[in-house]
């Protein structure tokens, strides 16, 4: 039987007529890393937080970048910086003012976790971050991906960023068909990833690589557009749409909601959120399996407040990760101003101060509504 051996530039592959048996060459990722790094030299987005090396900076955009687009990102980055200029302002700062900053990304046990790391950093590191993957790993909030970005984008560091842009064009690069929810593969993607980069520009190879992520090699992939595409297994193989592996997910549960919009002369009432989802966050009084006004009122009522319902004002969705939303906004009269401690009767400038998240943009934008129609009924 005859055996044939080709040299490719990155492999070597020996045939007959029934096997083929490919090997990376050692020089497979010499190659691999060179046509990365310079397609990301010539197409990178010019983002605000590219070409600094600064710890801070590179952590906040990190910690931003978790779950949130690149282009949302850019503007709370730029404003976040200015507000906060170093760590130690970050620390100094109220949490309340942090949120405020934060709102509308998201996620905003992120910013309670960089308010409370900024402290640890300024206070017991004396405003030094630790340039050591497994000392930033015992910060709050970050985990190993936040640490590698960190590490290797301002310390230089030989580290992977793993998120799930990385994940998937790992997977597909080496080929990785089984699924990456199992922590064995999960070491695997890590460690296929940190085998792939290169001695020095590590930063930018774990930028790179994101880049590729979220620009080329998306969930339906653009192969053609790939400038490691000759580099790749499941360019090869033809599967790369179906990598990587994951069990689904399962369906996010619906709840109903009312949420309670209650006035009293030229203020609307607002609690601060002690429960895990938007811990801290001001919201409008809010009832899970709640949709018709007269339950609404009773809940209130358990609360001690005493208030008349006086219409319903619309209907909102909102999806979090595991749950929906789906709200009923109800407006009521209360004829005085008791509420539970720690509840706030707020004016119309005090509710653009505080933090509100998204999920109650559509309530805040009725309750704005209704309060700027009372000044002047207040000056007549
Ligand atoms: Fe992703 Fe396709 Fe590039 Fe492979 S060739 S890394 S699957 S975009």
């Amino acid at each position: 039987m005859q055996v044939f051996t080709y040299f490719l530039p990155h492999s070597i592959v020996i045939s007959n007529s029934f096997h083929i048996l490919a090997f990376h060459t050692p020089w497979y990722n010499d190659f691999m890393q060179q046509a990365l790094l310079t397609w990301y030299d010539q197409v990178k987005r010019p983002l605000p937080w590219r070409g600094t090396a600064d710890p801070y900076a590179v952590w906040v955009s990190e910690i931003m970048l978790q779950q949130t687009r690149a282009e949302t990102v850019s503007g709370y980055y730029v404003r976040f910086l200015e507000r906060f200029p170093s760590v130690h302002a970050l620390a100094a700062a109220d949490e309340q003012d942090v949120l405020k900053a934060w709102e509308g990304l998201g996620y905003y046990s992120r910013a309670r976790n960089l308010k409370k790391c900024a402290e640890v950093v300024s206070g017991a590191l004396c405003g030094v971050f630790p340039g050591d993957v497994d000392a930033l790993r015992k910060l709050p909030g970050i985990g190993a991906y936040t640490a590698g970005a960190v590490a290797s984008i301002a310390f230089g560091i030989r580290t992977p960023a793993v998120d799930g842009n990385v994940e998937r064009v790992v997977a597909r690069l080496r080929g990785v068909r089984e699924d990456v929810g199992i922590p064995s593969v999960k070491r695997l993607i890590q460690w296929e990833a940190e085998e792939l980069m290169p001695a020095d520009r590590c930063g930018d190879f774990n930028q790179a690589m994101m880049e590729l992520g979220a620009r080329v090699c998306q969930p339906v992939s653009r192969c053609e557009a790939c400038p490691v595409r000759q580099f790749c297994d499941a360019y090869e193989a033809g599967d790369a749409d179906a990598l990587p592996v994951k069990q689904r997910k399962a369906p996010q549960r619906v709840i109903p909601r009312a949420i309670a919009l209650v006035f009293h002369e030229g203020t609307v009432l607002l609690h601060r959120r002690e429960e895990r989802l938007l811990q801290g966050m001001w919201c409008f009084p809010g009832f899970d399996h709640v949709d018709t006004p007269g339950e609404a009122a009773k809940q209130l009522k358990k609360l001690d407040i005493d208030a008349v319902y006086t219409e319903t004002v619309g209907n909102a969705r909102h999806v979090f990760t595991h749950i929906i939303w789906e709200m009923t906004l109800m407006a009521f009269r209360a004829e005085t101003r008791v509420a539970p401690e720690g509840w706030l009767w707020t004016d119309l400038d005090t509710l653009a101060s505080l933090p509100l998240p998204t999920a109650t943009k559509a309530a805040q934008r009725a309750a704005v509504e209704r309060l700027s129609q009372f000044v002047p009924d207040l000056l007549a």
